[in-house]
């Protein structure tokens, strides 16, 4: 569903990923770890049209949406707005799938997206993405900032996105527990380049990455 070939993209003459080469198949969540600057939210903006490829490949079946960094909601628009605007390239007007869903944006509907906590900010971003109606979601940090059960909470809502509507995810993590927990393969890029890829059960034995983003083995 996702294929990425040979993948090269550069902000002038610094190159941010360099021949990367990640596939995520139909109904597939698929984690991508690193480290800050390490290239992950070049690709995320790269697979949703945003950034164009250097040279490589970036094909997608269907329709993908992404959840930015930081959300990057309209503050002065309301919930309802927000929601709205992820409908427009779908033509989808009507939200009441994603509310139920995602039963507390119709309690926060009418609210300023700019007021609302962290947590709501990103369910909105998430509501906002699924209002597109798409079959490939790019999840750019769902973890970041957000308290552990906000976190838990938007991850359950994702992992039964995926078991129910065959949902393809790519997560892009910085948490690599909960990258491990929801993901069944992932891909770690360090510094544009992918370093290591494979099952998530064989990475966490890895020492290596289990060094890096597990703070240790597991035991
Ligand atoms: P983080 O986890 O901190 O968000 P990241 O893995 O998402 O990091 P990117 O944001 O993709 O990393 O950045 C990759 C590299 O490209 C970094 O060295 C960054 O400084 C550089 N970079 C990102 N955006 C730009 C830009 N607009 N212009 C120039 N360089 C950029």
């Amino acid at each position: 569903m996702i294929d990425v070939q040979d993948l090269v993209v550069s902000y002038g003459t610094a190159t941010a990923l360099d021949h990367i080469t990640l596939t995520v198949g139909k109904g597939e969540m698929v984690a991508l770890l690193g480290p800050n600057g390490a290239g992950k939210s070049t690709l995320a903006n790269t697979l949703a049209g945003l950034l164009r490829p250097a040279s490589g490949s970036v094909r997608v079946d269907g329709r993908l949406a992404l959840i930015p960094e930081g959300r990057q909601l309209f503050p002065d628009l309301s919930v309802a707005d927000n929601l709205a605007l992820g409908g427009w390239r779908s033509g989808r007007r009507d939200p009441s799938t994603v509310y139920e869903l995602l039963p507390r944006l119709a309690e926060l509907a009418g609210r300023r997206a700019g007021v609302l906590s962290g947590g709501e900010q990103q369910m909105v971003a998430f509501g906002r993405a699924l209002m597109s109606e798409p079959d490939a979601l790019v999840v750019d940090e769902l973890s970041l900032g957000l308290a552990p059960g906000v976190t838990a909470d938007l991850a359950a809502h994702l992992a039964e996105l995926n078991r129910s509507h065959g949902l393809t995810v790519l997560l892009i993590e910085q948490n690599a527990r909960l990258a491990f927990d929801l993901c069944s393969r992932a891909y770690v890029l360090e510094s544009g380049r992918l370093v290591t890829e494979g099952e998530c059960a064989r990475l966490a034995d890895d020492p290596r990455v289990a060094g890096a983003y597990l703070g240790g083995a597991i035991t």
